[in-house]
């Protein structure tokens, strides 16, 4: 059997990639290969699942705020369950920050109210020396922002593609993108350089794969397969850990709504990143921290959470700012990796031969996925630009060596 589009990966960007181009043309033969027993077990199942249009690249701000009015559409116009709430993005600084870039952002605003029945908002003397903090000097909430359910999302694009009749292969890990020469010789050692040549077949550990047209959407596992090819995946992994807390504090204050009326607490970032995720199901928070110096990019199959990572790194932040998190337990743990775009923290979204990559969504490929797979399908059919959800366009360059575009230039 050969198919017109593989697609490897069926996280986010994978469903969601899959789910455009079939949109754009039903008659495209489709299959959707993972190594995982079913969808969306890879970093999409170890998410934050949070969302927030507050960026200071432009480009990703609205990159975001398309797949974000998306899901929103689906949620409220279509019924579609997402879990989606806008409890709000909630920033605090422990330093002034420049009104005027602030004002920028039509969605964010400088809080004034008191937040001292939620946080502690001054720091001793003691602790600004010893830990480099300082009190609350600024609050800033973004409103188009809050929590989604990762599955229910991946489950909405899931649903569509098999209704659409896109097949799935699960349980099939791909080892190799086999190249072929156009027109082949049958001489040991092609292609030869002047051989033109594309990806003929996937090698899997389930058989061969064959198709005109490659997607990989492997997130951290896509330097594996591209290196072989020389070709530049232009990501970097670096581990992430959440962990989930409760204690009689919580419970208390995961449901109350501040400046919203999700019925949820915001989503909240305290000086030094440390960040605390309302997670209602379990009246428990997620913390965590995107952890930049002394995190090396090594990678394992199976990241492990460390107690001490969170014993030092996010505790002491608690214990400071967050008098809910007193005595609280961690209940769970996990880890994963944010595949990072080290240069701007952009989506890289290129073509090389027959294939389209999807790399580098740098920790925000869920509140961008749509617009991801909007992307992936306009590069596809070679569109001057893509028109993402709400009608912003991105325009598509497919110049250099291997046509490699950013998404740099947008039509707003
Ligand atoms: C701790 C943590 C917190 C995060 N928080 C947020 C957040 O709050 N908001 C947000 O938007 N994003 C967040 N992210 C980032 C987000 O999870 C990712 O950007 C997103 O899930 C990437 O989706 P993906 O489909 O590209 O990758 P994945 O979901 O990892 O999917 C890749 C798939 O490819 C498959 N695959 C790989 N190699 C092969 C192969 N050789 N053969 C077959 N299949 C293969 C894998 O099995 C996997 O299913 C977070 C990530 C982590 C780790």
């Amino acid at each position: 059997m050969k198919y017109d589009i593989v697609v490897v990966g069926s996280g986010i960007t994978g469903l969601s990639s899959a789910y455009h181009l079939k949109k754009s043309n039903s008659s495209l033969k489709i299959l959707v290969v993972d190594k995982f027993k079913t969808f969306s077990q890879g970093n999409t199942a170890k998410s934050a699942a949070a969302f927030r249009d507050f960026y200071s690249l432009r480009e990703n701000q609205v990159m975001a705020q398309a797949a974000i009015s998306f899901y929103k559409h689906l949620q409220d116009d279509m019924n579609v369950d997402l879990g989606m709430k806008f409890c709000g993005y909630l920033f605090l600084f422990d330093h002034e920050k420049d009104s005027e870039f602030i004002s920028k952002y039509p969605n964010s605003k400088i809080i004034y109210d008191d937040l001292s029945e939620f946080f502690n908002v001054a720091v001793d003397d003691e602790t600004k020396k010893v830990m480099d903090i300082d009190s609350i000097k600024t609050a800033i909430l973004d409103t188009n922002a809050g929590i989604i359910e990762p599955d229910l999302l991946s489950k909405f694009y899931y649903d569509e593609l098999i209704e659409m009749g896109v097949e799935f292969k699960f349980n099939t890990e791909v080892k190799r993108l086999v190249l072929s020469p156009y027109k082949p010789l049958n001489y040991p050692g092609e292609p030869f350089n002047w051989q033109e040549s594309d990806v003929k077949y996937l090698e899997t550990d389930n058989g061969i794969i064959e198709g005109d047209f490659y997607v990989l959407c492997t997130d951290v596992w896509t330097t594996k397969l591209l290196d072989p090819l020389g070709i530049d995946s232009h990501l970097r992994p670096k581990k992430r850990q959440v962990f989930q807390i409760t204690s009689p504090g919580i419970k208390n204050t995961v449901h109350k709504n501040i400046f919203n009326d999700s019925g949820v607490f915001p989503f909240t970032i305290f000086p030094s990143g440390v960040y605390i995720r309302p997670y209602p199901q379990a009246s428990s928070f997620w913390t965590s921290l995107a952890d930049d110096y002394n995190r090396d990019f090594s990678f394992t199959e199976n990241p492990e959470p460390e107690p001490d990572f969170y014993t030092y790194n996010i505790k002491p932040i608690l214990d400071n700012y967050f008098p809910a998190a007193d005595n609280s337990r961690i209940t769970s743990s996990w880890a994963g990796y944010y595949s990072y775009n080290t240069i701007d923290f952009m989506p890289y979204i290129f073509n090389s031969l027959n294939i389209i990559t999807v790399s580098g969504t740098t920790g925000s490929g869920i509140m961008k996925g749509d617009s991801i797979g909007r992307v992936v399908a306009s590069r596809y059919k070679h569109d001057r630009a893509t028109t993402l959800y709400g009608g912003k366009k991105v325009i598509n360059t497919y110049s250099g060596k291997y046509r490699l575009s950013k998404i740099e230039d947008m039509i707003l």
